[in-house]
């Protein structure tokens, strides 16, 4: 018997389009090695060349289709030169957060080889590792009043942290889980010292922790872990955060293993599963076939482990194994990781080395 998974693939913008296509690529190669399994893609049109198109950069009749799918595959979206009448640009992955409810964003931080690290003395077998995973409140936090409409013409304007008890416990539970799989430690990142909200969050943090009796914990400022995840990300495991913070720390997790390029990750709600690389749409070097495209062939390994199914546990093993094989060698490096290798290189490298 042959199971079936419904994929909506979403190339969206930019580098989107290209780099979703070595991560189908690879999608297919890994399908050929499992037992039992096919995957049915299924393409969608949504992002800011969306927009230019149909006026919408998320059609209420594609968003339905998604809620189809079994998982969705994200390139990125959005471009700089296509903006709303107030100047923000159309950002229709963080709409797909809030409307599938995808609470909970896991952006795994892991150093591949010691030389994609800024950092001395990481990676290679000598050097330190650095592993840990920030889960970013996705639906809620400093975002969470962004759509709001304000009348035009003042002389100020404000965001809203908005920390409710149930976004806080639920996505303190996801990280606790998480860690329980792990090294068992979890830390809150928060700015309790100043910010109420934040005082608020810690309260609750600290209360969950209580039915995690075996995961040890910390808080740090958000402040000061900027500089801890420059001068000891080692000791961090899995770290959980409010959505503004957790966007900032993300994008400094990824420059300490060598870039955008390398950071995936998974935007998970109770029913629906979104997957995408943590980077945006890099326009400057869209259509020059440079693009990494390893951040999203690591989403595509958690979009396998997500599906739960032991086939698709298997590929995603199957992905990163051969990501890190792939990446053992210092010959293989697009221009991001100082090298010549292309993004379609990059993929063929990867099917190459599944085995
Ligand atoms: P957004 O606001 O959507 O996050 P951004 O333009 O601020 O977008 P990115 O698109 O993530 O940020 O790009 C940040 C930097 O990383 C740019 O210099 C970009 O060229 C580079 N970059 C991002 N993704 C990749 C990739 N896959 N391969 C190589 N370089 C990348």
């Amino acid at each position: 018997m042959t199971t079936s998974f419904k994929i909506a693939i979403l190339g969206g913008d930019g580098i989107g389009p290209e780099v979703v296509a070595e991560g189908v690529k690879v999608l297919r190669a890994v399908e050929a090695m499992l037992t039992g399994l096919r995957f049915d893609l299924i393409e969608h049109s949504v992002g800011a060349g969306e927009f230019l198109r149909s006026g919408d950069p998320l059609p209420s009749a594609t968003l339905e289709r998604l809620k189809d799918a079994d998982a969705i595959l994200l390139g990125a979206m959005g471009l700089p030169s296509v903006r709303w009448p107030s100047g923000v640009e159309m950002t229709p992955q963080i709409d797909l957060r809030e409307q599938l409810d995808l609470f909970n964003g896991v952006r795994p931080i892991q150093l591949y080889h010691e030389s994609h690290t800024p950092l001395k003395g990481y990676g290679g077998p000598h050097g330190r590792p650095i592993d840990f995973v920030i889960i970013r409140e996705n639906c809620e936090g400093l975002f969470s009043e962004r759509l709001t409409p304000r009348p035009a013409g003042r002389d100020f304007e404000t965001d809203t942290m908005k920390i409710t008890r149930r976004g806080a416990e639920r996505i303190c539970r996801e990280a606790f889980q998480l860690a329980l799989n792990r090294r068992k430690h979890c830390t809150l990142v928060d700015k309790a010292n100043v910010l109420p909200s934040m005082a608020f969050f810690r309260k609750i943090f600290d209360e969950v922790a209580r039915d995690f009796p075996t995961v040890t914990t910390d808080h740090v400022y958000v402040d000061a872990m900027a500089l801890f995840l420059v001068q000891r990300p080692e000791s961090f495991d899995v770290m959980v955060t409010e959505n503004m913070f957790g966007d900032i720390l993300s994008d400094l997790g990824a420059g300490i293993i060598g870039g955008m390029g390398l950071a995936p990750s998974a935007d998970l709600g109770d029913t629906y599963g979104l997957f995408q690389p943590s980077h945006g749409t890099a326009p400057t070097i869209a259509g020059q076939g440079i693009a990494n495209p390893v951040a999203t062939i690591l989403s595509v390994a958690l979009m396998l482990e997500w599906l739960d199914h032991p086939e698709t546990r298997r590929g995603a093993r199957f992905i990163t194994d051969a990501v890190s094989r792939v990446l053992a060698n210092p010959d293989h490096r697009t221009t991001d990781l100082g090298g010549k290798t292309t993004t379609t290189q990059m993929g063929n490298l990867v099917c190459q080395a599944l085995t």
